[in-house]
């Protein structure tokens, strides 16, 4: 945007516009009517007290209850001494100042509105450099605050002001430089646009919006359309209008097709004179606004009137990816001009970036000192681990810039450098062939990659990156690595049925590097060289094809996720009791109802977990429990007894753990004394297991008890 709009103080000053004619005295009860010594005047509130030589018209909203009195009725407009009608419009706002307001050309925008609406002349004050022009009489020549100023004494030597307040007022300014804009009267050229409103919305809607409600933002913006598009600006550099003008009878020439690029103002144009009435020509001095050329990018990009096969092949284009703040300008021109010149919408698809703001949320400012500079992050951190935090910003949100995603990204670059890394050790030189039959394991880690591949695919199809790399990321550390990895080492180590395993390995492996490449272009395409270029002959990772669905095998991934979750408590029992994951174990029992999924993933037990012997059944009852201690929770009990706390610990202490623990731990609850009933939660149980005469450790996954000797390791 050109024209920002930022709140600023001003002065509101209510000044006396006198009555021409003689008035009723009865008109003087109303409010914002009043006389003096010189007459009955209408107060008038402005903060342009300096536009006061151009005001045209003064109004009254129809409402008013003054409007029958005022209607018609003359005013004269201070210092000026020009005489002005009253109107009644529905436009004015009667809050505003004494609810009647004066009409200046041109202070903003609906001004315009009432210029075309009561034929106003186009009367400016104001010229190109921002200065008084002759219509202000004495103030001709000063600039616009100095004339305001200049202008707000006299009308205070002379008895006009009658107050002045404080007021805070949206003002349009350069968006750079923050210069108040200004409305002047200059020739233009102009490219219709209203005519063709309907063409664009049609063409709109045969693209596909990402997200879907930025649509609605370029339907708002063509249907609130009034007027057509300037496209000449008055500028040093930018692309010339092509044309030249008759000084006489401003007949047009326009610059002939074979001759473009031309400039007008150096190159001579295509006829020597004036082709109606022989006059001089000269060439155009504006430029066009750049949307003229930015506005049909499509087209030059796939050869439009320079090469009809390719054109036609290429257009329209697949994808615009554009930020949501030129959706008015780029997105709109665009599809104006290509649709009008081609019939046809520009592209297939178009894709809505969001901003990125500081990392306290506000835009970045070079005045506001928190502007990131992304070669410094990428000095520090790496390319792809900033692409991780641009990646994580959802499709047309402004996301302020997040650290923490850069470094997210670093470790999940070094997870997939080292889990590519491992694999690659193992791999023969050719691509591993599938084997006739699958391990159940390696099934059930390649139905849950082929669910990630379909999810993440379905992602990318509608522009969702950050939810597509959310899959491949947790699928990388959470399934891949955590689980399927630390089972498949001891195989690979020790060469058992590795066939099966090595394809696995190489089909995701590979197929993570894919499907993270449009993420990480150069570590992606770094493993591919080392690893896979190798074997798939493909020149980069980013010309394969994209990854498939290998299999999906719901029974696979139902056997898979229970025997994972066992490997997992038999782990982290290890890691509790200071075992490294591959020391041996004598004999481990596991007790459970589903026998026939373990014995589908007992090799996998065993083989991981290094386990002698293994011994499945559903014989719950043969796991016995003593209970060997009761323990107070003081926290729950401090809060419950109070200072009898100590008293009731006590108690506790005198009893059998044993007897305890049925009734509290069945019934719920146990009945001390007449006023202490002890509940589960105020206690906890020491319990030991044994099986068979030995005592065991007891682990816990879902309804599934696993049982390890004590002692063992
Ligand atoms: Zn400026
Ligand atoms: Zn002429």
């Amino acid at each position: 945007a050109e024209v920002t709009y930022v709140r600023r103080a001003t002065k509101l000053n209510t000044v006396k516009f006198y009555f021409t004619s003689a008035q009723p005295k009865q008109i003087l009860k109303y409010h914002g009517i009043d006389k003096d010594e010189k007459g009955v005047y209408v107060e008038i509130a402005t903060t342009r007290p300096e536009m006061l030589p151009v005001c045209q018209i003064v109004a009254v909203h129809p409402s008013d209850e003054r409007s029958p009195w005022l209607v018609d009725q003359v005013l004269r407009v201070p210092l000026f001494n020009k005489e002005v009608k009253i109107v009644e419009d529905e436009t004015v706002d009667p809050s505003f100042g004494t609810g009647v307001v004066m009409i200046c050309t041109v202070g903003d925008k609906e001004d315009l509105n009432w210029v075309f609406k009561y034929k106003l002349p186009l009367e400016m004050c104001i010229d190109e450099e921002g200065r008084m022009t002759a219509v202000c009489g004495k103030y001709r020549g000063m600039m616009i605050e100095e004339a305001r100023k200049a202008v707000i004494e006299d009308l205070r030597r002379d008895n006009f002001l009658v107050k002045q307040e404080s007021l805070k007022q949206n003002v349009g300014v350069c968006w750079r430089c923050k210069t108040p804009v200004e409305f002047i009267n200059a020739e233009q050229w102009f490219l219709k646009t209203i005519p063709f409103k309907k063409k664009v919305l049609e063409a709109s809607n045969r693209m596909r919006w990402y997200p879907g409600f930025m649509k609605i933002r370029l339907e708002d913006w063509v249907k609130s359309l009034e007027w057509d598009w300037v496209i000449s600006r008055q500028r040093y550099f930018a692309t010339p209008i092509p044309l030249w003008e008759c000084m006489d009878c401003n007949h047009v020439v326009v610059a002939r097709v074979e001759d473009c690029y031309v400039d007008p103002t150096v190159d001579p144009p295509p006829v020597e004179k004036c082709p109606k009435c022989g006059g001089k020509l000269r060439g155009c001095e504006d430029v066009f606004d750049t949307w003229m050329d930015s506005s049909i990018s499509p087209l030059y990009n796939t050869f439009w009137c320079r090469d009809k096969e390719r054109f036609k092949k290429l257009y329209p284009m697949s994808l615009r990816p554009q930020a949501h703040d030129i959706i008015r300008t780029w997105a709109f021109y665009t599809i104006l001009r290509c649709t009008l010149l081609t019939d046809k919408e520009p592209f297939e698809n178009i894709m809505m970036g969001g901003f990125i703001l500081s990392e306290d949320g506000t835009p970045m400012h070079a005045s506001l000192g928190n502007v990131i500079d992304p070669l410094e992050v990428i000095d520090e951190f790496g390319t792809d681990a900033f692409r991780c935090y641009a990646a994580s910003c959802a499709l047309g949100e402004d996301n302020p810039f997040r650290r923490k995603d850069v470094i997210r990204g670093t470790r999940l670059l070094r997870k997939l450098w080292n889990v590519e890394r491992f694999i690659a050790q193992f791999l023969p030189d050719h691509v591993p062939g599938q084997p006739t039959s699958l391990r159940t394991m390696d099934r059930w880690i390649l139905s849950r990659y082929s669910r990630v591949v379909q999810r993440c695919t379905e992602y990318m199809d509608r522009f969702e990156f950050s939810l597509a790399l959310k899959e491949v990321e947790y699928f990388l550390w959470h399934e891949f690595a955590d689980h399927y990895i630390e089972m498949a080492k001891p195989f690979v180590y020790e060469k058992k049925n590795v066939e099966s395993i090595l394809y696995t390995l190489y089909t995701i492996g590979l197929g993570l590097t894919k499907m993270f490449a449009p993420f990480f272009p150069h570590i992606t395409e770094e493993i591919y060289h080392r690893d896979y270029k190798g074997k798939v002959k493909t020149e980069s990772i980013h010309s394969t094809s994209w990854p498939t669905v290998e299999i999906i095998d719901e029974d696979a991934e139902q056997i898979g996720e229970y025997i994972k979750k066992i490997i997992a408590g038999i782990r982290k029992w290890k890691s509790e009791q200071g075992l490294a994951l591959n020391t041996p174990l004598q004999k481990v029992e596991i007790f459970t109802k589903k026998l026939s999924l373990i014995e589908q993933g007992r090799e996998d037990i065993v083989v991981t977990m290094n386990i002698k012997d293994l011994v499945v059944n559903s014989r719950f009852s043969e796991i016995k429990e003593e209970v060997v201690d009761v323990k107070p929770v003081y926290a729950v009990m401090g809060k419950k007894y109070k200072e009898k706390t100590t008293e009731v610990v006590e108690m506790i202490k005198q009893l059998d753990p044993k007897k305890l623990y049925t009734p509290v731990k069945e019934q719920g609850m146990l009945a001390l004394s007449d006023n202490v009933v002890l509940t589960q939660d105020d206690v906890s149980f020491d319990v030991s297991y044994s099986l068979h005469g030995k005592k065991v450790d007891v682990i816990a996954v879902d309804d599934t008890i696993i049982t390890v000797f004590k002692g063992e390791g």
